[in-house]
């Protein structure tokens, strides 16, 4: 059995980044990825602009200005954002100029509304600004031909900002990786089936399906397999042909109907991980298949029980799914430090993960272990839970009020 951080690293090391890229109209690009570095195409700011609502003066003619010393400058014009300046400011001349609006010639220096006294076509400065004050320097926050943004960076709200500002139209993306969802088990039916004695619903492929989805990736959906070796053989062979990620639960443990390490061997996949430390998910199958398209496929196969699934989907999937999308950075899990508001239990043999709640209080983060049973098997009780209490192998109790390490494993923390 291989410890959990040792998984990781294998699985991150068999895992390529993305090689191909597309474009996507600007307004396409939330979410995605971005492939290329992008060069700026202009200054930022544009032009010397003013950072304040005041007047654009000389500052050679105001630096002695002071409230028993006024000095009087004569108004050239008003400034309003959007349109160039049609003078020049010459010695004892000042224009109006609003927020954003272009610096005039011959103007050096800001001096803000607060400390001046408008008196008809004059203006009088109660205060010696410092030299240059309250200017924007052209090209102060980016260059034409800097780099805006490097490659790798996922696309947010303040990233399409600068793509928009910046007139990128057509934005660079990594594809998103494709993976193949199957779910193995003769006793599995689909949700609008009539239950027989004995069977139960595939409700892996519905969270997995998600999980995929939230993780940026394309689920390919490909349904209920039965335990026959030939049409587990059928499926991961269709499953290879639309995808290189490939996610299966269930026949992964030594149950007389694990099939699935066979099978991969079958079809010349090389096993790397068939254990982990881990509880819930013991069984974790990785492989990889010889190149096809220019990347390795990896297989996961994860165990069937649907918190095994999920939790093995989270700590060892998801990371391997942000590296093939081509996020540069970011890739592990995170973890945080909570106090535990309920003592913890685990074996002591591996790394176990309790689920329930965590909340950002004023003093920090707070879990909150979901009542009921931690049992793999229960689905139940994971409902409204959103991150996994961590308790170390060696380790049997945490007492409650205690910091402990909790892995967030959706972005929702209230
Ligand atoms: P397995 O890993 O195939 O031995 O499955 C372990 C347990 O998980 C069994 O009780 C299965 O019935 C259950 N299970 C397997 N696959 C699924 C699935 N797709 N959805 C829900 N439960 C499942
Ligand atoms: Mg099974």
């Amino acid at each position: 059995m291989l410890p959990a951080a040792e998984a990781e690293a294998k699985i991150l090391a068999l895992v390529s980044p993305p090689t191909e890229t597309e474009q996507v109209p600007l307004d396409a690009a939330l979410g995605r990825i971005l492939a290329q570095a992008i060069p700026s195409p202009l200054d930022f700011p544009h032009w010397d602009n003013s950072a304040m609502d005041g007047y654009a003066v000389r500052h050679a003619d105001v630096q002695g200005a002071s409230a028993e010393n006024p000095v009087a400058l004569a108004l050239t014009e008003t400034i309003p954002a959007g349109r160039s300046p049609t003078q020049s400011v010459g010695p004892g001349q000042a224009a109006r100029i609003l927020t954003g609006s272009m610096l005039p010639t011959g103007a050096d220096t800001i001096v803000m509304q607060e400390v001046t006294q408008r008196e008809g076509e004059q203006v009088l400065v109660l205060e010696a600004p410092e030299p240059q004050q309250f200017v924007r320097h052209r090209g102060s926050f980016c260059r034409a031909g800097d780099s805006l943004m490097q490659a790798g960076l996922p696309i947010g709200g303040p990233e399409l900002a600068v793509l928009a500002s910046a007139q990128c139209v057509q934005v660079p993306v990594f594809p998103r990786p494709q993976v193949a969802i199957l779910s193995t088990g003769d006793e599995l039916v689909m949700p609008d089936e009539p239950l027989q004695p004995g069977q139960i619903v595939d409700s892996n492929q519905y969270a997995l399906t998600a999980l995929v989805r939230q993780a940026g990736a394309i689920p390919v959906t490909m349904g209920i397999v039965p335990d026959q070796p030939q049409a587990l053989r059928a499926a991961i062979q269709t499953a290879l042909a639309q995808a290189d990620v490939i996610v299966s639960s269930g026949g992964v443990s030594v149950g007389d109907y694990d099939y699935v390490d066979k099978i991969l061997a079958e079809l010349g996949a090389t096993l790397h991980i068939r254990s982990v430390a881990v509880k819930p998910g013991k069984p974790l199958t990785v492989a990889t298949f010889p190149a096809q398209r220019g990347v390795e496929p990896i297989y996961f196969g994860l165990p069937g029980n649907p918190v095994s699934a999920l939790v093995t989907f989270w700590r060892f999937v998801v990371p391997a799914l942000r590296k093939r999308s081509g996020l540069a950075t970011g890739w592990e899990p995170g973890f945080v430090q909570a106090v535990t508001r309920q003592a913890l239990k685990a074996g002591g043999q591996r790394e176990t993960y309790l689920w329930g709640r965590l909340t950002s209080t004023p003093n920090g983060y707070e879990f909150e272990l979901a009542s009921g049973g931690h049992n793999s098997g229960n689905l139940i009780n994971l409902a409204g839970t959103n991150a996994l209490a961590v308790v170390p192998v060696g380790t049997t109790r945490i007492n409650a009020h205690t910091t402990i390490q909790v892995m967030p494993v959706s972005m929702l923390v209230s």
